[in-house]
């Protein structure tokens, strides 16, 4: 079975890399080794420098995209802060590129508020047709926001709480998912409740760095049927970027 890893970051070599322990590497040699024992074709990146700080976004998204187009497992999230201007033309200029999956938002990292820049990020993704990844902030509310966007895709990360099948069920125009990536997916019917509630059509696979073999094994051993399983961990990813992923 082929894998898509949805969500997941890695060092770049930035001095605002994360700095790695022995028991958590941040490497991207690292990640293809984790990739390889787990049996993942392909994952969507954006660096942690460019997501947990404010200062080198723009040139690490064109860092990324250099990589991404050297490496067929390499795709990209374009990452986004909505007070950096030069951010959105870059976006602009970068969306069609072949490996670039859409935007990544981490109001969290950034510190800003979203309820003050939802409008502005998801009226820009709703131009541009394209799917936005959230850091999760304020879930309940996502709803609200993506309602007045019906040609923007919104995917809130980290399923860990009853609140994405709710802001997913909620959304009028259907343009709300969930991933499945981080710690939290190790509740033992976190997956299953929300899969339970909107669809595993609704549910993309991820791991956000976290130990893959556990990741894939959350969605292999879950308490849901093949196809769900199928879905969740290639199908989904493959119908929804059917031209970035058009060779994995
Ligand atoms: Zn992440």
């Amino acid at each position: 079975m082929k894998i898509i890893d949805l969500h997941t970051h890695c060092n770049s070599g930035s001095p605002l890399d994360v700095e790695p322990t022995p028991l958590h590497k941040r490497n991207f040699s690292f990640m293809m080794e984790e990739y390889k024992s787990a049996g993942i074709s392909a994952g969507g990146f954006s660096y942690y420098s460019a997501v947990l700080h404010t200062d080198e976004i723009y040139e690490q998204n064109e860092k990324l995209a250099e990589q991404a187009k050297n490496d067929p497992r390499v795709y990209q999230w374009l990452v986004l802060d909505p007070r950096q201007e030069r951010l959105f033309d870059q976006i602009q200029r970068r969306i069609g590129d072949e490996k670039v999956l859409g935007i990544k938002i981490h109001s969290v990292g950034h510190k800003y508020d979203i309820c003050e820049y939802a409008d502005k990020i998801f009226s820009f993704a709703n131009e541009l047709g394209c799917f936005v990844l959230m850091h999760p902030d304020k879930v309940p509310l996502m709803p609200k926001f993506a309602d007045r966007y019906p040609n923007m895709n919104l995917i809130i990360a980290h399923i860990h709480s009853v609140d994405y099948a709710e802001a997913i069920r909620n959304a009028k125009h259907g343009n709300i998912y969930a991933d499945t990536s981080g710690g939290d997916s190790r509740q033992n019917n976190v997956i299953e409740y929300t899969v339970e509630r909107v669809g595993a059509e609704k549910v993309f696979f991820g791991t956000d760095t976290y130990a893959a073999g556990f990741q894939r094994g959350r969605i292999e051993y879950a308490r849901l049927r093949d196809d769900e399983k199928e879905k969740i961990l290639y199908g989904n990813a493959k119908m929804h970027f059917a031209r970035q992923f058009e060779s994995i």
